[in-house]
């Protein structure tokens, strides 16, 4: 892959790297068809920010479309508090936290980063409870930092064609796997 990388994507690719493709695929059309219940839940989370209703503060910056040119991704922020130098990515619920997560935080990080923002803190939010889980920066968790760098690698160089040996279970609660081939293997 030449493109960019979309931040929304180093989560799902770790999930299932095949399912890369069908969004590459249907990112042109409604997201009403391929999107699930709890994905449209966590959506609606969203919809506040991308509308803009989170917070009229002007030092909070909400949705803003950014990029990163030593990654080569782009995506959009989710919450960043100028003030406190705080980053925020909230899920709908978190009770794992998964590395997927972590690295979508670090791309908005490392985004902001390039804007001349000064970013001390970063954290996730889970919304149905209503915590905070305060996570490392790139540089405090090394080992986290080369992961990361490792999967925006495997992503750059993955093939489609690729054998992908897949978790039926995975499988089962993909969106999909009415469309996905690996299903029927
Ligand atoms: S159905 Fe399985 S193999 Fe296909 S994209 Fe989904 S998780 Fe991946």
């Amino acid at each position: 892959m030449t493109d960019y990388i979309l931040i929304s994507y180093l989560n799902d690719f770790i999930f299932c790297p095949k399912s890369i493709y069908f969004h590459k695929l249907y990112g042109l059309k409604s997201s009403y068809l391929y999107n699930d219940t709890f994905q449209s839940e966590g959506k609606a989370v969203h919809e506040t920010i991308d509308n803009k209703k989170y917070s009229s503060k002007k030092n909070v910056l909400q949705g803003i479309d950014v990029y990163c040119e030593k990654y080569n991704l782009c995506g959009k922020i989710d919450i960043f508090d100028i003030d406190k130098c705080l980053l925020t990515e909230r899920k709908k619920h978190i009770s794992t936290i998964y590395d997927g997560y972590i690295f979508q935080l670090y791309a908005q990080y490392y985004s902001l980063l390039e804007m001349g923002y000064k970013v001390n803190k970063i954290q996730l939010y889970s919304f149905d409870t209503n915590k905070a889980y305060p996570i490392l920066l790139p540089d405090e968790d090394i080992n986290m930092k080369n992961k990361f760098e490792n999967l925006i690698e495997q992503i750059n160089n993955f093939d489609i064609n690729s054998i992908i040996n897949t978790n039926i279970n995975k499988c089962m609660r993909c969106i999909y796997n009415n469309l996905c081939d690996q299903t029927q293997c």
